[in-house]
């Protein structure tokens, strides 16, 4: 991959960890949503083609939960990294909720998709979800009674593979924060910076699975530790 003109130096990973303080379940929570459904059920291809109705219970009442949760400090924090640093930073979410946009985040790479959007299974139309999805909603393209979540299923590509690549590959500093480091190929995006060089940091309320492969950490509350680390980097522009 070659060095761009307007190189990106710092690439942001955020997972359900970020949004865990606005009162949304993370992946691993006791009593969250997802202990409720079996994932294999509510989101794999296969899932749905069993029962739609089911599928789009699931991501109605996540979509429902997003819209009623507020961005914390820590969305608030990138912000304002992203307001100094503008196209030299790029923020990447597996979050699918919109607590970075509402946050004020203009560019936000969802690479699990996004709960506002929903896309055709027949002509591959994407479009603004409504609050309320249904398996008889019509295509607003092609009229076909196949819309879905625009959201990566188990078994199906993230998004915007390419222009992370290219990312991580050129940046100085590569920073997750609030993700376990479970699911691939997000857990593998370390590893992919450190070969180009880029120096590591983590963000996250205990040593992920991936821990090692950073070469500097902090551990504790997003809301906390977020904001600290922002201000730190601000502080180099001033
Ligand atoms: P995960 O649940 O596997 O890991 C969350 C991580 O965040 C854990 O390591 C946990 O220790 C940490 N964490 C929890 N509370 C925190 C806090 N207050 N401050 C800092 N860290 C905290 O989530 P993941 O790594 O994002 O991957 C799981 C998958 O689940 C992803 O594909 C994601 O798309 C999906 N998911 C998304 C949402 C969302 O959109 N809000 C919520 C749950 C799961």
């Amino acid at each position: 991959m070659t060095k761009s003109d307007n190189p990106i130096e710092l690439v942001i990973l955020t997972g359900a960890g970020i949004s865990a303080e606005s009162g949304l379940g993370t992946f691993r929570d006791k009593d969250g949503l997802w202990t409720k459904y079996d994932l294999a059920e509510v989101a794999s291809p296969k899932g749905f083609a069993a029962d739609p109705g089911k599928v789009h219970d699931f991501y109605n009442a996540r979509r429902r939960n997003a819209s009623e949760a507020s961005p914390n400090a820590a969305h608030t924090a990138l912000v304002e990294l992203e307001a100094k640093l503008g196209d030299r930073m790029m923020l990447i979410t597996q979050n699918v909720d919109d607590l970075h946009e509402r946050a004020g985040s203009r560019s936000v790479l969802h690479m699990h998709g996004a709960l506002s959007r929903a896309r055709c299974a027949a002509c591959g139309a994407t479009f603004d979800a409504p609050q309320v999805m249904s398996a008889d909603d019509p295509c607003p393209c092609c009229w076909n009674n196949a819309t879905r979540p625009d959201i990566v299923w188990f078994g199906e590509m993230p998004m915007h593979m390419d222009r992370i690549y290219a990312a991580l590959a050129e940046c100085t500093l590569f920073v997750a924060i609030g993700t376990s480091g479970t699911v691939y190929p997000a857990a593998g995006f370390v590893a992919e910076a450190r070969a180009g060089g880029a120096d590591t940091l983590e963000l996250n309320a205990e040593p992920s699975a991936v821990a090692s492969a950073f070469a500097d950490a902090h551990y504790g509350q997003a809301s906390q530790i977020v904001p600290a680390w922002t201000r730190e980097v601000l502080a180099q522009f001033e």
